[in-house]
């Protein structure tokens, strides 16, 4: 069934609303013992008490069960907006909640349609978060997702005078994102590893490990640790998501855990090269990222590099696309599978805010890159190529609601002044390209 038939001839006669990600699927921050599923709808808080005695909690909160009730029942959860907007289109635009049903059986999808609203679901796909630890403080990411970034807020204070940055992303330490210390009791992560021995360990497929920067988490090696000592007992595959700037010891660690695993996928970040990515992402070392990246490649581990493109990726992107594609004739084509994800927030750090000559020349660059037709390029790598350079040559401002471009001006020139400070690096000589730009600002 293609996508179209999938709705109108399966999904949408058993409700018009109906998506199997609210039964199978989550995504649960056990820092702050926060869910939600998919991970479009905003996160809602699980009771800490109760989760000690019913670790399935930590998805089948009475919030999920009264949306599923909506779902079985035709009504639209508010919290699926994203979706119902798609959907309010018109009949031929598919939402995610297409696509996201679409990875369970029938069977599955008939289960969770006719199953008691009291129940409690085991996932079948969930993607975790054990807290924020991470060696690094990209400068689009935030104290929400790293200590290193909750250092930088804690030791110099808010970043002063941005105006557009409505989220507050860079004034406070965002300590309602890991309410335990690392040595501390958590009862998030326990029921974890209560329903992991119980049930998940047979009912995942898929179990994706975010962070902070997940091979500092003790957690992560208490589980890939259960995966040695119990051999073949689960068929879960599993992803994590690393920065790949741990010690030597955490990768020499990661490519032993991948024998006694079914599967292992790491996906990493970068979107530059050289310093221009190490100013990007602080903390990133190159060449060592590279060599890592080759490591556990040739390791057996499949590898992923999640490109998050933005104003600062557009000069050296298209080099960074030139060295995976070199490295492919020797490593194969699923060397670095890469994705481009391009950045919405924090808005004026988004590649829009730059000049259209800047723009035109990354665009040019790249559009150079595809026409050279011996390369190994997969034909969604090639789609999201494509799709980047259209976004350069035609759209103009970074989403619906944004400030004026003055305004993102102003915050990108106060926001890279602090971060040079703090941070000790210089935005002129790391970007010789954007200098004369930079100075109008
Ligand atoms: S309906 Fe859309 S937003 Fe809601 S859970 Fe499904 S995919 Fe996610």
């Amino acid at each position: 069934m293609n996508d179209p038939e999938f709705k109108y001839n399966y999904l949408d006669k058993l409700s018009p609303s109906f998506c199997g990600a609210k039964w199978y699927n989550a995504t649960i921050w056990l820092g702050s013992g926060m869910t939600t599923s998919c991970h479009h709808p905003l996160p809602h808080k699980v009771d800490p008490i109760e989760v000690q005695s019913n670790p399935k909690l930590l998805h089948n909160t009475p919030e999920k069960k009264e949306q599923r009730r909506q779902m079985q029942c035709g009504e639209r959860p508010t919290g699926c907006e994203y979706c119902w907007k798609i959907e309010d289109m018109g009949p031929e635009y598919i939402s995610d909640r297409v696509y996201k049903s679409q990875i369970y059986t029938e069977q599955e999808l008939q289960t969770a349609f006719t199953e008691d609203q009291e129940t409690d679901i085991d996932l079948i796909t969930l993607e975790i978060s054990f807290d924020r630890t991470c060696n690094f403080a990209c400068s689009y990411c935030n104290p929400a997702f790293s200590t290193t970034w909750v250092k930088d807020i804690k030791n110099n204070g808010s970043y002063a005078n941005l105006v557009s940055d409505g989220r507050n992303h860079f004034t406070h330490p965002h300590d309602k994102n890991q309410l335990f210390k690392l040595d501390e009791y958590n009862p998030y992560i326990e029921a974890f590893f209560k329903w992991w021995e119980s049930d998940l360990h047979r009912t995942l497929r898929e179990l994706r490990i975010t962070g902070g920067e997940p091979l500092m988490s003790p957690e992560l090696w208490k589980l890939l640790d259960w995966f040695k000592k119990e051999d073949n007992t689960s068929d879960c595959s599993i992803a994590i998501n690393s920065n790949l700037g741990g010690k030597p010891e955490l990768i020499d660690r990661l490519v032993e855990a991948r024998q006694h695993l079914p599967s292992l996928d790491v996906y990493t970040s970068c979107e530059a090269t050289g310093s221009q990515a190490e100013y990007v992402r602080d903390g990133l070392d190159y060449e060592y990222w590279w060599t890592n990246l080759a490591r556990l490649s040739e390791s057996g581990i499949n590898t992923h590099c999640m490109m998050t493109i933005n104003a600062l990726s557009l000069p050296s992107l298209p080099d960074l696309i030139f060295r995976i594609l070199e490295e492919r004739k020797t490593r194969g084509k699923d060397f670095a599978v890469f994705s481009l994800n391009i950045l919405r927030f924090p808005s004026f750090q988004s590649c829009l805010v730059l000049p259209q000559t800047v723009k035109d020349t990354c665009a040019g660059r790249l559009k150079s890159i595809l026409s050279w037709d011996f390369w190994d390029l997969h034909e969604f790598e090639r789609g999201q190529v494509e799709r980047l350079i259209e976004y350069l040559y035609t759209v103009e401002t970074p989403h619906n609601e944004s400030f004026e471009m003055p305004k993102l001006h102003n915050d990108f020139k106060q926001f890279y002044q602090q971060y040079d400070v703090r941070r000790n690096k210089n935005f002129e000589t790391t970007f010789p390209e954007l200098k004369d730009w930079y100075s109008t600002l």
